[in-house]
């Protein structure tokens, strides 16, 4: 049953709201005038630049900015006469960051009643509403881009999030997103009501091939970027030590819904957190790995060899576990294990957090950062996965993810030195997204 889309109230109260949900933002997006307006040119100082791609922090950078995209990048330098500049000299820059794997339309679902309350009892507006702060919270933090993995039952609401951002309407990151997500009949809540009533569900049940054709066309056609789908559910250990699962889709489903996206297009992203759920959705071809909690080695090199991306969403597993009980922690242990075996392993590991799974007013998403730094990764390569790594995922390296000319002028500071420490990136005190600055608590201009 298709609900009905979400009606923006006016736009002054929208913006009320959001400013007094989150303080730190001071700055209205552009309005429709603004963005008619000539390019702006806006210099930045920076004191180290950590650009996204190098190994090495540049010191002394000027970072000059035409409109929405950065012109040039270049040791010190003279800023032209009459272009505003933002010094952030004492600061270090960075390029916006990434987050690969979030849910703007859910706000924690520790428990089962956590999740249901929010499918049952909130309307689909009202969720947007919440998506339109939970996008400024992003925003607020330094995630100038995110890939938001599926609704959870709010059908398409996130392609309405992503185009009210896109057309300045409310402040957010820019998006890429993946509407209803996919699992077969019944394997995916809400479950467990009576037969009697009609209850929502957080994805859209397909079957068949048939089925999993039209349903990826049926996405695309609503504006998916990417198609989800849940591999696995049930994930248990047995006494070969490893995390194994049951397996969702037929393998001749999980092809037929990979080959129709990859025929249109678009990429796909698999839910895989036991062994055998990651090794179904590698043999279906998927993309990208989210959790991916029982990756064995052997699994590992596949993915190596295959170039499939692993998006482990460490921070809200650990933020989870303790409330769900089971095997959550155990299943925590597991992928940090498996993390350091996949660095030694070349597996290709970008940043997501599944933000959303955790409130989103609870923990940054840039505490993800700490946790691939604790399970052995260097600041750099762990600030890599979020910016050039992400933005390949994206297939927007040639426009994001870098601090180079001709990108998107996406750019984030903070005060202190976050290859020292990765804390750091969680106090992010200055956000410009397409070269218009969202917060500014440092860079005086
Ligand atoms: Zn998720």
């Amino acid at each position: 049953m298709l609900r009905r889309k979400f009606v923006a109230p006016c736009l002054s109260f929208v913006l009320a709201l959001l400013a007094a949900l989150v303080p730190a933002l001071a700055q209205a997006p552009p309005s429709p005038a603004e963005k008619s307006a000539p390019a702006k040119h806006i210099a930045i100082r920076a004191g180290h630049l950590i650009d996204g791609k190098s190994a090495k922090v540049l010191d002394n950078v000027l970072i000059l900015i035409d409109g929405d995209k950065i012109n040039s990048v270049t040791p010190s330098g003279t800023v032209p006469a009459g272009v505003e500049t933002i010094d952030l000299s004492k600061s270090t820059v960075l390029p916006g960051f990434i987050d690969l794997h979030t849910h703007v339309l859910l706000n924690g679902d520790i428990t089962a009643e956590d999740y249901d309350q929010q499918l049952l009892k909130e309307s689909i507006p009202y969720r947007a509403i919440l998506g339109a702060r939970n996008a400024l919270i992003a925003l607020d933090h330094g995630f100038t881009t995110i890939r938001d993995l599926e609704t959870e039952g709010a059908m398409y609401a996130d392609v309405d999030v992503k185009q009210a951002i896109a057309n300045g309407e409310v402040p957010g990151p820019r998006m890429q997103v993946a509407t209803r997500a996919m699992t077969p009949t019944g394997m995916y809540p809400l479950l467990g009501y009576s037969w009697e009533l009609k209850v929502p569900t957080g994805v859209q049940y397909v079957d068949g091939l048939d089925g999993a054709r039209k349903a990826v066309r049926e996405q695309v056609m609503y504006g998916a970027d990417w198609i989800k789908y849940y591999s696995d559910r049930r994930y248990h250990f047995e006494p070969d030590g490893v995390l194994h699962s049951m397996v969702n889709f037929t393998d001749e489903e999980a092809k037929a819904i990979v080959d129709e996206a990859h025929r249109l297009g678009k990429k796909v992203a698999a839910h895989a957190i036991g062994s055998d759920g990651i090794a179904a959705a590698l043999r279906a071809g998927v993309d990208t790995i989210e959790h991916g909690d029982g990756l064995t080695e052997a699994l590992m090199d596949e993915m190596a060899k295959k170039g499939t991306v692993w998006v482990p969403t460490v921070m809200v597993g650990a933020y989870v576990a303790p409330g769900r009980g089971g095997n959550w922690t155990k299943m925590v242990e597991s992928e940090k294990v498996a993390f350091e075996k996949a660095l030694k392993r070349n597996v290709k590991i970008a940043f997501g957090t599944d933000v959303g799974g955790s409130d989103w007013r609870d923990i940054g998403q840039a505490r993800e950062f700490q946790y691939y730094v604790d399970y052995g990764m260097s600041p750099m390569e762990a600030i890599q996965t979020a910016t050039s790594r992400a933005a390949e995922v994206l297939g927007w390296s040639d426009k994001l993810g870098t601090v180079e000319a001709g990108k998107w002028a996406d750019i984030v500071a903070v005060s202190g030195d976050p290859l020292k420490d990765i804390a750091e990136l969680q106090r992010v005190r200055f956000v410009m997204k397409a070269g218009v600055v969202y917060k500014n608590e440092i860079g005086s201009r």
